[in-house]
């Protein structure tokens, strides 16, 4: 069990939630109600990305150690249809070795694959990158971030030269003229961040939300956009339609530090107000208001959230935000720019060592021959050895146990059986592996199908960092012992090597394999060889890219160039285009899908927490009084919601913050109200992004099932 005798004293640390990785303060505390949990939190005021604050989910964060509410041995099935039944560690990583080897012995060592996560630490990240291309030889290895900011990152690097969530840090924000921020909810995501935006409201700054749905967040905002789900290309265009009538571009700027602007420019102006309404709904009033905030503010800030990115066309989305910020003269300086607000609690981090199918450590293209050469030198294997690009997370997905696709999958701090688009039919082929391992701190819905399961050690039980939204490197401190049976990421990823022939190179202690890491990016984009434990300790987190341990780190990129070839931003030329799924007669509303204030995405973690159920218990159809007349419904009511991939129940929740013609539907839940049974694949180009936000459905009254 949880040993309070571990604690020495309070600890300094992190949330183990989301990507703002708020800093807290884990204190011996009293077994409460027989519960072995025993740490307090406390605020940690001096750390300067919450400065104290917390939501519920960090505070009560700690019941995810107590024994109940996790796994404390390993589990194995005996055959398939057979029951999970403890097993000792050696059994079942001589299972799990087993099953690799063959796989990749009968079928090719492709037909293997490791499916990673947002969560996890740089170190375990970085160290899963590595096993699956040195000790499994495959290219198979993707992760869950993919799901989430993908395709953010593909048009930063388009647009920059390089992809860092926040360019700038928080603090920044209250210092902007305007912000305009789209398809994100950070009051329910990210309570502590909402401070930075009432600093800039307090300031004299305006701040115009961009949302189908009126949420906590947009209600804090000058002027609430509220366009149908996939509007927000052309929105943005309208925008930059506007700015460029209206006289508000930045020549000097563009002429100086851009290119492409002529094509970017002859796009938008095709998108003249009257067309954007048509296309988005909005009102050409409320977008010429915005063009003027906007263009007539003396500096201004883009951030996008899942909204815009979780798009078939997402990446092109992005790039039209980032042309309104190039345009009005927007980047690379102080107080200006473009951001992503990342989701997981190392969302950054977790994209930049290698666990993504087409990047090494450090942030390099994997088709790159001299990242390629770097880092299999800090690995000590031949450059050729190292497999090229792999699937992306749902070709991976959707490929398994097919011909030509992963038979045996190795998966760690995900849970797509809930948290993929098309979730029934994923689950479908999760169940029609060879061999299935999850590695997780709950027996999650993924991990009950797995033909083994290896517990996990978790944040207070473990040092490790993670990188936050902002670029910001921060350390998780072990602050008591796991519970006998559970062992961390790093023990069995060597354990395995070990067993499959390659005793050297995984590191178990968390310093020494971060050490490593840096070694593996110096001179990539993500550059961390600077950065130590002590540094971060010290310094309350390390801005990469950090090259040298004197190097101050990067809080602000951009200032003197951008990171392209000619230290030019470039403008993307895009264009407008429907979602791959528009409502139509059989299916005529748009479902658009986010999180609630009080659970944190598959739920996995935060379901089995108490206090956080009570507040929020269970799934729910939001919809506009005028929808639920024509079909009704009253309020609590069973609703049916059917899109060409699935069905899901909940009780209708009524509300006039929504369009009436887009119903909405919070991911967290399994069975039932699973909102990810209805969502659609469809793939980004660039990013390879399924479009989670919005798909056509069709509602319905129903019995709860
Ligand atoms: Fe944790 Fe995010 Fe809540 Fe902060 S905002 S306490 S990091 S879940």
């Amino acid at each position: 069990s949880t040993s309070p005798a571990a604690l020495a004293a309070a600890t300094d640390t992190h949330c183990p939630y989301c990507s703002l990785q708020c800093g807290m303060r884990l204190s011996p505390g009293a077994d409460k109600a027989g519960a072995d949990t025993v740490l307090e939190v406390l605020e940690r005021p001096d750390f300067p990305v919450n400065r104290g604050a917390l939501c519920g989910k960090g505070r009560t964060a700690p019941a995810l150690l107590a024994r109940g509410a996790r796994l404390t041995g390993p589990l194995l099935r005996d055959r398939p249809g057979a029951p999970l039944r403890s097993a000792s560690w050696p059994e079942a990583l001589d299972r799990v070795a087993a099953g690799l080897a063959r796989t990749r012995a009968e079928h090719g060592a492709d037909a293997v694959g490791v499916f990673g996560g947002g969560g996890l630490t740089n170190e375990k990240a970085y160290l899963l990158g590595k096993f699956a291309r040195v000790v499994l030889g495959t290219a198979n290895i993707d992760y869950n971030g993919r799901f989430c900011m993908s395709s953010a990152a593909a048009a930063h690097r388009r647009a920059f030269g390089l992809d860092r969530g926040l360019p700038f840090p928080l603090a920044d924000i209250p210092h902007t003229g305007c912000l305009i921020l789209v398809g994100g909810n950070p009051a329910e995501t990210m309570p502590p961040a909402v401070r930075y935006f009432r600093e800039l409201r307090e300031n004299g700054g305006r701040l115009i939300v961009v949302d189908p749905r009126r949420t906590r967040t947009a209600e804090l905002a000058d002027l609430h956009l509220q366009p149908r789900p996939g509007g927000d290309l052309a929105l943005a265009l309208g925008l930059l339609h506007l700015v460029i009538a209206d006289g508000l571009v930045d020549r000097g700027f563009i002429d100086r530090r851009t290119t492409g602007f002529e094509a970017a420019r002859e796009s938008a102006m095709a998108h003249w107000p009257d067309r954007v309404e048509r296309i988005t709904g909005v009102p050409a009033h409320q977008l010429r208001a915005a063009a003027r905030m906007f263009g007539g503010a003396a500096s201004g800030m883009v951030l996008t959230a899942r909204g815009p990115e979780q798009q078939s066309k997402g990446t092109d989305t992005v790039g039209a935000w980032i042309n309104l910020c190039l345009a009005t003269g927007n980047a690379g300086r102080r107080y200006a720019g473009y951001g992503c607000l990342t989701g997981q609690g190392n969302g950054q981090g977790g994209r930049e060592h290698g666990q993504k199918a087409d990047q090494l450590p450090g942030y390099r293209s994997i088709e790159d021959p001299a990242a390629r050469r770097h880092v299999a030198a800090v690995w000590g294997v031949d450059p050729e050895s190292i497999p090229g690009p792999g699937r992306s997370a749902y070709e991976l997905l959707d490929g398994l146990g097919r011909p030509g696709g992963v038979r045996a999958l190795l998966l760690a701090g995900s849970n797509p059986a809930v948290s993929a688009p098309n979730a029934g039919h994923v689950t479908e082929r999760l169940r029609a592996l060879d061999l299935l391992v999850v590695a997780d701190l709950v027996l999650s819905e993924t991990a009950r199908l797995a033909d083994v399961v290896l517990p996990v050690t978790q944040w207070a039980e473990e040092d490790g960092t993670t990188t936050n939204l902002e670029g910001r490197v921060i350390l998780r401190r072990r602050a008591l012992d796991p519970p006998e049976g559970v062992r961390s990421e790093l023990w069995l990823l060597r354990e395995l090597a070990a067993r499959l022939g390659v005793p050297q190179g995984f590191p178990t202690d968390a310093e020494q394999a971060f050490a490593e890491l840096g070694r593996a990016s110096a001179g990539g984009d993500a550059d961390y060889a600077g950065i130590s434990y002590q540094r971060i300790a010290a310094e309350d987190g390390v801005f990469w890219p950090c090259p040298a341990p004197d190097h101050p780190g990067t809080p602000r990129l951009f200032l003197d160039r951008f990171a392209t070839p000619d230290g030019r931003a470039r403008f993307a030329d895009v264009t407008h285009r429907p979602a791959a799924e528009e409502p139509d007669q059989a299916y005529p509303l748009y479902l658009t899908t986010g999180r609630v204030l009080a659970q944190y995405q598959s739920g996995a973690q935060t379901r089995r927490v108490a206090e956080l159920n009570q507040a929020a218990p269970g799934p729910f159809v939001e919809l506009h009084p005028r929808l639920a007349e024509r079909l009704g419904v009253a309020d609590g009511e069973p609703v049916a919601v059917t899109s060409r991939r699935g069905r899901a129940v909940a009780p209708a929740r009524i509300t006039d913050a929504i369009r009436p013609d887009t119903v909405f539907m919070p991911f967290h839940w399994a069975g039932a109200g699973r909102a990810n049974s209805l969502t659609n694949p469809a793939l980004d180009p660039v990013s390879r992004m399924p479009e989670f936000k919005l798909c056509a459905v069709r509602v319905e009254r129903a019995h709860l099932e």
